[in-house]
Parts: C-alpha cells; sequence; structure tokens
C-alpha cells in the first residue's frame, strides 16, 4: 500500500505551505478545494495513489520574466511578468492576463488553480492558466500602455499558441490591452492564429464575450433561485466593481426585472436607492472604459445616489453579487449580508469571499455560487471563439446568447450532481469542485505518471 494513502487533509496542507512559503492566496485556494476532494477520495484509493491532488496543486510550470518599458518621460521602468500554466490535462492552458499592483507569483497561481477547475466545470476542453503583471494601468497614457503590451508580449509569445496556452483579459486587461498584445505577437511570428481571446469583432473576436462573464454570473444565479422555486424579478441586488465584470451583471439584473443598489472602485462605492438603470450603467461604462474616470463622479450625474469609502456589503439586499477582486467580502461583512436578509450570493469575481465569509454563508444555507462556478460564463465564450477562429467562421450573438444560457445551466445542474445535500440545500462549492476535479483526475489517470 503507498505512503500516500495514509495522509490526511492537514499533512496535505502542510505540505502545501511549507513548498509554498508565504503564498497566502494560493494556499486558501488550495484548502477550499482540497476539503472536499479529501472527502470525495476517501473511498477512492487510485486518486491517491497516483497523487492527483497534489500533481494539480503544482504548476506545470511558472514563467517569470522581466518586463522593460519607457515611460512618457523617458524614464525605463522595470516590471515582472509572470504565465502560470497549471494544467493542461483536458486542453490548452486557458485564463486570462491581469494588470495590477497586487499582482504576484501567489495571486496568479491560486487562479490558474482555479482556471483549472473552471474550465473543467464548462465541459469545454480547456486546461487552466493565468499571466499577468504588477503594472498598474490607472493613470498611464495610451501610449505607455502600448509600450508595456508589446514588451511583455515580447517575451510571452514563445510561451503561447492556439494549441499550446491562449490567455485573454482579466482586471486591468480589457479590449485595448488585448488589442495591442495580439498586434504584437503577429508582428512577432508573422501568424495570424486565435491566440488570445477576447479580441475586437473586427479581428476574429466573439459576440457575447464582453457580456459573457456578468451575464453568466446572473444566470447562474437564476438557476440557484429557480431550484429553489424563486427568480430574480422583483429583487434588490448589491453589485461590487464597475468594470466589464460588474456592469455587465448589473446589466442582466436590470433585464431581468432586478433592481441594482451599488457599484464599486477601489476608492468607495455609490448607493442609488433609485436603482441603477440601464442608462445609469451605460454612463458608468463609458466612465470606465473611456474617460477611465472614478465611480465616485456617478453621484455628481445622478442625484439622489451617495458616495462613501469602503465595500457595499453593509447595503440591505436580497441578492449579492461580488464581481471586483479576491477577498473583497469577509467574515463580518459575509455576516452583515446574511444578518440583512440576503437570499442568494453569486461571485463574478475569482475567489472574493474569503474562507471563514463561505462558512457564514454556509451555516446560513444562503444559496453561494463560488466564483469557479458563477463565472465560468466568461472563459466558456472564450472557448467558443476558439472554436470560431479555428473554423474560421463566426456565430451571431443570439445563438452564443444561447449558448452561454445553456453552458450556464449545465454547470449549475454539475453542481448540483455532486453537491446536494440532504433538506434540499446545495453545497455548491462542494459540487463544483469535485464535478471540476473528476475529469481533468480522470484524464491525468489516463496518461498515466507523466
Ligand atoms: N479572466 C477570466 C476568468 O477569470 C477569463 C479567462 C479567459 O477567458 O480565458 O475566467
Amino acid at each position: 500500500m503507498a505512503v500516500s494513502d495514509h495522509v490526511d487533509l492537514e499533512t496535505f496542507m502542510a505540505g502545501v505551505a511549507k513548498r509554498n512559503p508565504g503564498q497566502t492566496e494560493f494556499i486558501q485556494a488550495v484548502h477550499e478545494v482540497a476539503q472536499d476532494i479529501f472527502e470525495f477520495m476517501e473511498d477512492k484509493v487510485h486518486y491517491h495513489e497516483a497523487q492527483i491532488l497534489r500533481r494539480m496543486a503544482e504548476p506545470d510550470r511558472v514563467i517569470s520574466f522581466r518586463v522593460c518599458w519607457e515611460d512618457d518621460n523617458h524614464n525605463i521602468r522595470v516590471q515582472r511578468g509572470w504565465r502560470v500554466q497549471n494544467n493542461n490535462a483536458i486542453g490548452p492552458y486557458k485564463g486570462g492576463i491581469r494588470f495590477h499592483p497586487s499582482v504576484t507569483e501567489s495571486v496568479l497561481k491560486f487562479l490558474a488553480f482555479e482556471q483549472t477547475f473552471k474550465n473543467s466545470l464548462t465541459g469545454l476542453p480547456m486546461g487552466g492558466g493565468k499571466g499577468g503583471a504588477n503594472f498598474n494601468p490607472k493613470g498611464k497614457s495610451d501610449a505607455e500602455v502600448m509600450r508595456f503590451c508589446q514588451s511583455f508580449m515580447s517575451e510571452l509569445y514563445r510561451h503561447i499558441g492556439p494549441n499550446t496556452d491562449v490567455p485573454a483579459g482579466d482586471i486591468g486587461v480589457g479590449g485595448r490591452e488585448i488589442g495591442y498584445m495580439f498586434g504584437q505577437y503577429k508582428r512577432l511570428t508573422n501568424r495570424w492564429e486565435g491566440v488570445l481571446t477576447g479580441k475586437g469583432q473586427e479581428y476574429g473576436g466573439s459576440e457575447m464575450r464582453p457580456e459573457a462573464t456578468g451575464y453568466g454570473a446572473v444566470y447562474f444565479l437564476q438557476n440557484m433561485l429557480k431550484h429553489q422555486g424563486m427568480d430574480v424579478e422583483g429583487h434588490t441586488a448589491v453589485i461590487s466593481g464597475s468594470g466589464n465584470v460588474a456592469t455587465h451583471a448589473a446589466e442582466k439584473i436590470t433585464q431581468l426585472g432586478g433592481k441594482v443598489l451599488t457599484l464599486s472602485d477601489s476608492g468607495g462605492f455609490i448607493h442609488d436607492p433609485d436603482g441603477i438603470s440601464q442608462e445609469k450603467i451605460d454612463w458608468v461604462k463609458h466612465l470606465k472604459t473611456v474617460k477611465r474616470g472614478r465611480i465616485s463622479e456617478y453621484v455628481d450625474e445622478f442625484s439622489g445616489a451617495t458616495f462613501h469609502e469602503g465595500r457595499p456589503w453593509g447595503v440591505a439586499a436580497d441578492l449579492a453579487l461580488p464581481c471586483a477582486t479576491q477577498n473583497e467580502l469577509n467574515e463580518g461583512e459575509a455576516k452583515s449580508l446574511v444578518g440583512n436578509g440576503v437570499k442568494g450570493v453569486s461571485e463574478g469575481a475569482n475567489m472574493p469571499t474569503t474562507l471563514e465569509g463561505v462558512k457564514v454563508f454556509h451555516d446560513a444555507k444562503i444559496m453561494y455560487g463560488p466564483g469557479k462556478a458563477a463565472n465560468a460564463g466568461g472563459v466558456a465564450v472564450s472557448g467558443l471563439e476558439m472554436s470560431q477562429n479555428s473554423e474560421r467562421i463566426s456565430w451571431n450573438s443570439e445563438r452564443l446568447g444561447d449558448m452561454l444560457t445553456d453552458l450556464m445551466e449545465g454547470i449549475h445542474g454539475k453542481c448540483t450532481e455532486y453537491g446536494q445535500q440532504e433538506g434540499g440545500y446545495v453545497d455548491y462549492v462542494k459540487g463544483a469542485n469535485i464535478a471540476g476535479f473528476k475529469k481533468v483526475a480522470d484524464a491525468m489517470m489516463a496518461f498515466g505518471v507523466v
């Protein structure tokens, strides 16, 4: 009998912590998954013997590189870039690129690990990866962002490819940055190929990709509510963030007859008791993508709204959608949402709720959709962008909208398959972890020890 049969969760996590010193976000993400997988593997010795979880929690490779660029004042700036290729058992590495000062190897390793499970859940052939740099696009000119993106791609291009690794956007990387990076890849390789997703419509981007993450998070919420005989209509929602995910989540909630009360950025949040209508959402999209302004400017434009420092979780609402960043909703904030009668939480961001916060939702039996399931619509439509690029065709938004709705229903179904508890409650974290794990694990088992 293999030694690993006797390893328990605590010993396993001690090993992860020892091998990844100081990488708190990565350790947190592995812990969250390992809790459920250890229980699932209890009677499945073959996974233990093959050390499957241990192998999944060790990225295939972590590429780290220097990114030099010149700012508008002719200062030479040096940043660090990474690509974490976590697992390609079921398809090419796939996952976004994040540009934010908080980016570290730990953050990207956690994101690449989560991405592996998320991509598996979509049912599409995509492995897990993530990349980024500690570059802050805030306050930079277009020309500076272009030079940074070109320099970043000058190294990254040799590690990626349409059948190898297909990056996309994430925090700080939107249409503008994808355009600059795609242009540089094409220049360096002299190949037009679907190496990035989230591209502009003019050059191979997919319809519905911009909307997919936010809409998908609301569809997931809708599925959770439906499972308990409820609907979005007539319900209030608190949303954090004001980027691509948050604004499209707000749009879909509004379209379904819900009322969005808040949006936020790193400066604070706005509370609009009248509801953030489509017209107001369009104004925020323009503010954030064209003017690149602050959410506090909203209150000068729309009377009745107020601006507050901090996060929006103290505002009473039926639904909550954290759509900003990791660890933005802690135990105390989860208690406050529960105390105010929240019914459902759907994560547009990756790991926005801390482990302690998740426990509060589970103990209170609140419907809670973790990011790896709830926000998988974004990467799912990226997968469809890859298919369209390979076939050299484009599908219309109606067809893609229907596919997104079906994909989110499918992900919800997989979560309930493994997460249904006695008494009707669904543990979506457990469901997502086990369903995501099983497909990747079985593929790895087929390959033997590699
Ligand atoms: N960054 C997004 C995510 O966290 C999208 C990744 C992609 O489309 O590849 O899933």
